[in-house]
């Protein structure tokens, strides 16, 4: 990561935008995971939306489970992650929306010939968080930031009140990123791998998993 570079929500859109095509992870209807690459997109700074024929799994999973998460490789070894709810624009917009993806990705007008395009829906991400990863920063860069009114959920590792300053975890990570403290160590968050190599080297039992 670039010491200059700020990661906020406009650079993490941007960083999606030039990936161009975006993996994209949804439920099926027994919670199975299904993910495909989509490139039928279009970036505002309060929305992604996305298209898809009514008829495919795609959409139709989307519309019984709207959660989603859509994750782009920004250069090799980094990454943005956003994850959120996609739900079908309103109607009087679909045409709109449809017509701009068109406009950028004009390939897709042909995979949507002109008597197949009420068949497309659009969607929209509006509120979620993104997720920035650069595996190739020493120590790795993780970043968290909120999407509209997304709020972000913790999800790592943290270390208890049960700690005893041993200092055992410390050796034990990969990144370095423990810090000695008082009452209790701490885990710089930002640098944090989530290998989970520390809470096995805890004696104490200290160090938790949160979140997924
Ligand atoms: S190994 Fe466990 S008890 Fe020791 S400093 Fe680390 S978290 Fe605290
Ligand atoms: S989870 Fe891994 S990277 Fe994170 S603090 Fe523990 S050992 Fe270090």
């Amino acid at each position: 990561m670039d010491d200059k570079e700020i990661i906020d929500p406009v650079f993490c859109l941007r960083g999606l935008q030039e990936a161009g095509t975006l993996a994209c992870a949804t439920r099926a209807a027994d919670g199975s995971p299904r993910v495909r690459f989509v490139a039928g997109l279009h970036f505002e700074l309060d929305a992604v939306y996305l298209l898809a024929s009514r008829g495919m799994p795609f959409a139709r999973q989307l519309l019984a489970d709207p959660r989603l998460q859509l994750l782009g490789t920004v250069r090799k070894g980094v990454y943005v992650r956003l994850t959120g709810e996609a739900h079908p624009v309103p109607e009087e917009e679909q045409v709109r929306w449809r017509l701009r993806i068109f406009q950028e990705r004009p390939y897709y007008r042909e995979l949507y010939p002109p008597y197949k395009h009420d068949d497309s829906l659009v969607f929209a991400v509006r509120d979620g968080y993104f997720q920035y990863l650069d595996l190739v920063s020493m120590p790795i860069q993780r970043v968290y930031v909120p999407f509209g009114d997304g709020a972000v959920p913790f999800s790592g590792y943290r270390i208890t009140g049960k700690c005893g300053r041993c200092g055992s975890c410390r050796p034990a990570c990969p990144e370095n990123c423990i810090e000695t403290g008082d009452p209790v160590f701490r885990i710089r968050q930002e640098n944090c791998l989530q290998c989970g190599a520390c809470a096995e080297a805890c004696p104490r039992g200290a160090i938790e998993r949160v979140g997924d």
